[in-house]
């Protein structure tokens, strides 16, 4: 395991309902204190990459099959969802899971059982002071929140459990950009601030680099390319496949755009 990273991912593969194969030999890793950003095309496998760290593929009758996840020293394989949590990994997961029948800060409150056996108390301070909304809204039910306050309210209960590795699922989702912009802010502060490490799934290219320090992109099951943010930035099949060029009818994955170049390059 490379010394400064906080997460390694070596060569795994993950199958669903012991047929389904979603990853096949993936590995990756996260620097501490870096954000790192996993990019790809719908059904590329990046949620799963994510449930495959946090150690929830059981639930959907998955499972890592071969290689393996280390979390700082430990191997994941060892440790429960919740015993990851309290060694300091959080998963926000795609669709705000949020308890809507909470208030906001019962929602906090609920979250920071991580801290338990940590000597750690939970902070609300500092979530509101990164969410200002939050605290207006503290007394209100999650439930009534708007879809940006409840985007804020998962990544705050992630806050709350003063975690060392924070896994982002698609915070973008359905979000306006005024809203997107105001939270990847803050993302981008969180880990200026106290230093915490996240890998950030997503599929809204452009605010993801514009937060990364570096980035993988991956294709059915597999990581075909990586680099630092500003390499994969000027990258012309990157620019073109991620960054606005190519949508609608006309989106290709970004193999067909390879094997086309190569194609080209054969032909000519
Ligand atoms: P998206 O951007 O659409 O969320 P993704 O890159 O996050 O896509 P995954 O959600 O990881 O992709 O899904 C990868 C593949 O695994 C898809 O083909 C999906 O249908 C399949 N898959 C995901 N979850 C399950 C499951 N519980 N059982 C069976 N197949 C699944």
């Amino acid at each position: 395991m490379a010394a400064d990273a906080i997460l390694e991912i070596n060569n795994i593969e993950v199958v669903y309902n012991k047929t389904i194969q979603v990853l096949r030999g993936l590995s990756l890793s996260v620097g501490r204190g870096r954000i790192v950003t996993l990019l790809g095309s719908n059904g590329a496998g990046k949620s799963t990459t994510l449930k495959a760290i946090s150690n929830l593929l059981e639930l959907e009758n998955g499972a890592v099959t071969a290689g393996s996840i280390r979390f700082g020293a430990d191997d994941i394989a060892d440790l429960t969802p919740h015993g990851l949590v309290r060694r300091g990994l959080f998963h926000v997961m795609e669709g705000r899971r949020i308890f809507e029948d909470l208030t906001v800060e019962e929602n906090l409150t609920a979250a920071s059982f991580a801290l338990s056996g940590r000597g750690k108390r939970p902070d609300f301070d500092l979530v509101y002071q990164y969410f200002p909304r939050l605290h207006e809204r503290r007394n209100g039910l999650a439930g009534y929140l708007s879809g940006g306050e409840q985007q804020m309210l998962a990544i705050g209960r992630a806050l709350i459990a003063q975690p060392s590795l924070i896994l982002l699922d698609e915070p973008s989702l359905g979000l306006s950009p005024v809203l997107v912009e105001e939270i990847f802010t803050i993302i981008a502060s969180i880990n200026r601030d106290l230093g915490t490490s996240m890998l950030l799934v997503e599929q809204n290219a452009a605010i993801a680099f514009a937060v990364a320090h570096y980035g993988y992109i991956m294709e059915a099951g597999k990581i075909v390319l990586d680099g630092p943010t500003e390499r994969l930035m000027a990258d012309e099949d990157v620019r073109e496949f991620y960054l606005g060029m190519n949508s609608g009818e006309d989106a290709r994955s970004y193999r067909d755009i390879k094997h086309y170049k190569r194609r080209k390059r054969w032909l000519s």
